[in-house]
């Protein structure tokens, strides 16, 4: 191959971690769009839609330096006009800066707002994460109560039953506020530092740069003492710990299942309090060798029933968000209670194409239009509106010209009924109406096609 052919290859493929949604898959999309937006409609959220490319200082500033996003995920570019800028690489940040910027605090409180679209992280495409991916949102922003985290998990959860996704279970941690995630901080990082020679490099740079982060790793070696780690459910104070309780009493009360996960954290440093994410809940199989593995932990002393079912390590949430508290200060100053989440949408999708959850088919046409030379191609459109505007759906053939080959196309889809417009019928303001099971046909005007038709199709 030239080098020439080989450029013009090249210039055939998405770029790496990039690809085109074609009709199939868009089908997906579109119902679980639609889905979650009449849900979340009905409960008086808003739509809101913010800039893909924002200043990087809205990122590295609301999301933290030290975080895995801003520090080797994000696309940054520079203008023309010199303005530093990002392809946004999560939700959330945006929305705050959009609801601080447009003075929404001043409007009835809480303001309820969705969004959704693309989302852009420059990731490892090896590990089956896209570079561009899009997700669904949901912000409630002025609430302080942890009723705004559990409506927001209880409208996921919903959304993705009623689409067909049946068994689910919410990953649940309070990761405290400020004051005494610090003293959690300083606890987990004495307890790591004294068993520094046997965690691997990542966890030795976590313990400098985001000691939470250790509770996150994924590596063999270092999952042992995770699990001895001190849990911050037992450093919470007392605001933290009844917002926790709050939060869980209406989890039970909306029954949503769920498990205490200690070793959920979220990779974002404008997280505090609630952490949540949602999988695919484990299979029979899968819970009875977890319920081995681990014995009952007790969380809180109302929460003794619960077990912890050990998570995949291997699976990724579907949905996941939390509460922000910091963020509008760390954007603003001003105290801006908020709490959020979002759906996945490609992992949302592959998960519902496992479960054999198909998009609905349109209604299926009972009419095949028909239609031979210039003339009737130019009328066409007009009998064609008719029958739209009646919400009679057709179907026809945009290539084929011939009456046969037309007429063999409507037989192999099963169609009833054809209307045949050839010119001497655009001339006299009619059509042919077939019956395609015996072949008998009437000659119908176009102004009476809609009632004939409706009439026949009953
Ligand atoms: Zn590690
Ligand atoms: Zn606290």
């Amino acid at each position: 191959m030239s080098a020439k052919e080989k450029d013009k290859k090249e210039i055939l493929q998405t770029p790496k971690g990039m690809r085109d949604i074609l009709p199939e898959d868009y089908a997906y999309y579109s119902i679980i769009y639609d889905k979650i937006e009449s849900i979340a409609e009905y409960y008086d959220f808003k739509p809101i839609q913010t800039p893909h490319l924002e200043k990087i200082e809205l990122f590295t500033t609301a999301v933290g330096e030290t975080t895995d996003i801003v520090e080797k995920e994000m696309y940054t570019l520079k203008t023309k006009g010199k303005d530093h800028l990002a392809l946004r690489p999560e939700g959330t940040a945006p929305i705050m800066r959009s609801y601080i910027a447009n003075g929404m605090q001043s409007r009835p409180q809480p303001v309820l707002l969705y969004y959704k679209g693309s989302f852009f992280r420059h990731e490892n495409p090896q590990k089956g994460r896209l570079r561009e991916f899009q997700q669904f949102g949901l912000e409630i922003l002025g609430e302080r109560k942890g009723v705004a985290e559990a409506t927001i998990i209880k409208i996921f959860l919903t959304a993705i039953q009623e689409l067909g996704g049946k068994d689910l279970i919410v990953h649940i941690n309070s990761i405290g506020d400020k004051e005494c995630r610090n003293a959690y901080k300083k606890e987990l990082i004495s307890y790591y530092r004294k068993k520094i020679n046997h965690i691997c490099r990542d966890c030795k740079n976590r313990i400098k740069t985001n000691p939470l982060r250790l509770l996150d790793c994924k590596e063999e070696k270092c999952q042992e003492i995770k699990k001895e780690a001190p849990k911050m459910i037992d450093y919470l104070c007392q605001h933290c710990r009844e917002h926790f309780k709050d939060t869980l009493e209406l989890l039970d009360a909306f029954e949503v299942p769920y498990i205490v996960d200690h070793t959920l954290v979220r990779g974002i440093d404008y997280y505090s309090r609630t952490v949540f994410e949602i999988f695919p809940a484990p299979t029979k199989e899968e819970e009875t060798k977890n319920m081995e593995e681990t014995k009952g932990v007790e969380i809180l002393e109302e929460e003794n029933k619960k077990i912890i079912i050990k998570k995949k390590e291997s699976v990724s949430a579907l949905a996941a968000g939390g509460r922000y508290d910091e963020l509008g200060k760390i954007l603003s100053k001003k105290e801006i209670p908020a709490s959020g989440g979002a759906i996945g949408m490609e992992r949302l999708i592959s998960f519902l194409k496992e479960r054999g959850v198909k998009p609905k088919a349109k209604k299926k046409p009972k009419i095949f239009f028909v239609q031979l030379g210039t003339s009737a191609k130019f009328k066409g459109f007009e009998v064609t509106e008719r029958l739209r505007k009646a919400g009679i759906p057709i179907s026809q053939s945009f290539a084929k010209e011939g009456l046969s080959d037309q007429l063999k196309i409507a037989s192999k889809l099963n169609i009833p009924y054809a209307i045949i417009l050839g010119q001497k019928e655009a001339l006299e303001e009619s059509l042919i109406l077939r019956n395609m099971d015996n072949r008998s046909q009437d000659i119908v005007l176009i102004n009476d096609i809609v009632e004939v038709i409706k009439k026949k199709i009953k």
